[in-house]
């Protein structure tokens, strides 16, 4: 199964997908492409392949990617790996990906059955304050990442299944929910009551 998850900058995903792969050891995380930098603590080829433009642009120009999408203002690239994604699925392991709104369409056109989850904030103002939390991003950067959520929200009514990350655990619990709902729980090795 093709999990793919989104949601605006800031609104929490990478948090969320690190507590659930912490207590769901076999679901497969897809490690993403990047032209971006490294941000403090990130470590390549675990929180992404840290790639140079040049290098990017020949994987791509290889057929290497499922997709590619340029975020936040034609500043990075960003793209998922087919390696990362087809042999896993074909050995039937559930893979999850944590892209964009149009990297999550771009998807669908090849994985139709992919299920689709979007990450809302509880109001559009947790996203500045999260950002400015994190404090990984200039002023500048936060108020693009910003402006790109509201395009993005608008189009959250086209995923499957909407999660509001308020509650931390409350939003771990309901992704899980919904994995299970779509047969995760054969493969799950954790008790689900460690999500209660
Ligand atoms: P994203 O991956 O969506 O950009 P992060 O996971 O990096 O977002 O989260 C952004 C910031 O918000 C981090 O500092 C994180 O610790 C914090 N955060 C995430 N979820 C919550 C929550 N439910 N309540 C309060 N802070 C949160
Ligand atoms: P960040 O720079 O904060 O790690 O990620 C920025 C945005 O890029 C997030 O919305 C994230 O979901 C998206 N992103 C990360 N990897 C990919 C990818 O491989 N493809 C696409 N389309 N978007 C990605």
């Amino acid at each position: 199964m093709l999990v793919v998850l989104s949601g605006p900058s800031g609104v929490g995903k990478s948090t969320l997908l690190r507590l659930l792969f912490s207590r769901c050891p076999d679901l497969v995380p897809s490690v993403s492409a990047t032209t971006r930098s490294p941000r403090r603590g990130e470590i390549d080829g675990v929180d992404y392949h840290f790639l140079s433009q040049e290098s990017f642009n020949k994987k791509r120009s290889q057929g290497e990617f499922l997709e590619t999408c340029q975020v936040y203002g034609r500043q990075h690239w960003y793209g998922t790996l087919l390696a990362e994604v087809a042999p896993r699925l074909a050995e039937g392991k559930w893979v999850v990906l944590e892209i964009d709104v149009e990297g999550t369409f771009n998807v669908l056109k090849k994985y139709p059955d992919a299920l689709t989850i979007f990450v809302e904030p509880a109001d559009i103002r947790q996203l500045d304050q999260r950002l400015l939390e994190r404090g990984t991003e200039t002023p500048e950067a936060i108020r693009r990442r910003l402006d790109v959520a509201k395009g993005e929200l608008e189009m959250s009514h086209r995923y499957k299944h909407r999660v509001v990350n308020d509650h931390i655990e409350e939003a771990v619990k309901t992704i899980h929910d919904i994995l299970s709902a779509a047969g995760y729980q054969k493969f799950c090795q954790t008790s689900t009551n460690q999500l209660r």
